[in-house]
């Protein structure tokens, strides 16, 4: 069982609730698919194998896990302004989000101690965590734009 899976569990039997058939299977969702979907993407998954599956009963779960620090809810500049859940137990990590795709990969970098300690030193503030978003296009779509570039001076 996954880390994500069993803490899930854990926090339910010490609340004395129950882990419904609809709550394991967003969550084994979550835990396999490895990315940062939205609540309607994860709907659209989850209707495939549990077609009584509604929206409320899939934002009610992510609520739950965001309070239980389970996932996080995160929002990147998109023209369509959405949450995306992140199934990742809360550790300071990073991301890149692909303008064309949407594709979202995950980074860690050393680099965001320096710039802490810069604004501590230089602020008074005292900064608990941070993340870095950066936007762009991901390998494929960088490839695609190429090729239609190419084309476009070869047509
Ligand atoms: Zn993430
Ligand atoms: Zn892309």
């Amino acid at each position: 069982m996954s880390e994500l899976i069993s803490q899930a569990y854990e926090r339910l039997r010490s609340q004395g609730g129950r882990m419904t058939n609809q709550r394991r299977l967003l969550l084994s969702i979550l835990d396999s698919l490895g990315e940062h979907p939205t609540a309607e993407e994860l709907l659209l998954i989850a209707r495939k194998q549990d077609p009584d599956l509604n929206l409320s009963t899939v934002y009610r779960t992510l609520r739950w896990l965001e309070a239980e620090n389970l996932v996080s809810a995160r929002l990147f500049a998109e023209e369509r302004r959405q949450e995306r859940f992140d199934a990742v137990l809360p550790s300071e990590h990073h991301h890149f989000m692909c303008t064309n795709c949407k594709n979202v990969i995950e980074f860690d970098t050393e680099l965001l101690v320096d710039i802490k300690s810069q604004f501590q030193d230089s602020s008074g503030a005292s900064v608990s965590m941070g993340s870095i978003v950066l936007y762009g296009l991901c390998p494929s779509c960088r490839q695609g734009s190429v090729a239609q570039e190419l084309d476009r001076e070869v047509g």
